[in-house]
């Protein structure tokens, strides 16, 4: 099972990414949260990802290509992968398909959850983060519990960020730009499918779920 998860930031991708591979039981690839452990972890990938997430902008494509091109040759992605956040580029795209020949796999559902525009902004700037485990809240939306603390872990909550108003707007910007090209060129391979994700988080899972469910498209 070879996913690529595609939608806007605030989309739901993430929310909705971990619950396909928990289902499915197939790693969780999202560039985004590479790049955030090389951050953290101070390694020279993570100053270079950061100089471009603090302003909102797309890491190169080059940089980008070379993470997923190692991720994907892992042991754990021999029995299918969902990759979250990337392709963002044309190029990209073009780059995975060979690297997928390369390794003699294919994609097998290339999905695009659309959300409106206005609606990511409202989400984007209410969201919060475990510091500890990553799940991802909404302060109205899908609030925890308990304000400021995570259901699963207690973990502390945050903004991430290149969630502040500021870069919000520019990064939507960014990405919609970028987005349009990339949903053209699967379209026009016939294998896109879009899912409403303005529905609730549970029938956005469950539109997901049956599509997955009806096996492998190519
Ligand atoms: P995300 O967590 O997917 O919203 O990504 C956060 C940030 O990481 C993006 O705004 C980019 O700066 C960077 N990033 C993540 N994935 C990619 C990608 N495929 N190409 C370029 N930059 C990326």
């Amino acid at each position: 099972m070879n996913i690529v998860l595609m939608g806007l930031p605030g989309a739901g991708k993430g929310t909705q990414a971990d619950k396909i591979v928990e289902k499915y039981e197939i790693p969780h690839i999202s560039t985004g949260d590479m790049f955030r452990a090389a951050i953290s972890a101070g390694t020279e990938l993570g100053l270079e990802a950061k100089s471009y997430m603090d302003q909102g902008a797309l890491v190169p494509d080059e940089v980008t290509i070379g993470i997923v091109r190692e991720r994907l040759a892992q042991k754990d992605c021999e029995k299918g992968f969902l990759l979250d956040g990337f392709p963002r580029t044309v190029p990209q795209a073009e780059a995975l398909d060979s690297i997928l020949d390369e390794l003699g796999k294919k994609i097998d559902h290339t999905i695009n959850i659309q959300v409106e525009k206005d609606e990511l902004v409202a989400r984007l700037s209410g969201r919060r983060i475990c510091k500890t485990c990553g799940t991802s809240y909404h302060v109205i939306f899908n609030p925890p519990a308990v304000e400021g603390k995570c259901d699963k872990d207690g973990g502390e909550l945050y903004t991430r960020a290149d969630d502040n108003p500021d870069t919000v707007a520019n990064r939507l910007e960014v990405n919609m730009n970028q987005a349009q090209p990339l949903l053209d060129f699967y379209e026009s391979k016939g294998v896109l499918t879009n899912i409403d994700g303005q529905q609730d988080i549970v029938k956005v899972f469950a539109d997901l779920d049956a599509l997955l469910l009806q096996g492998s498209r190519s």
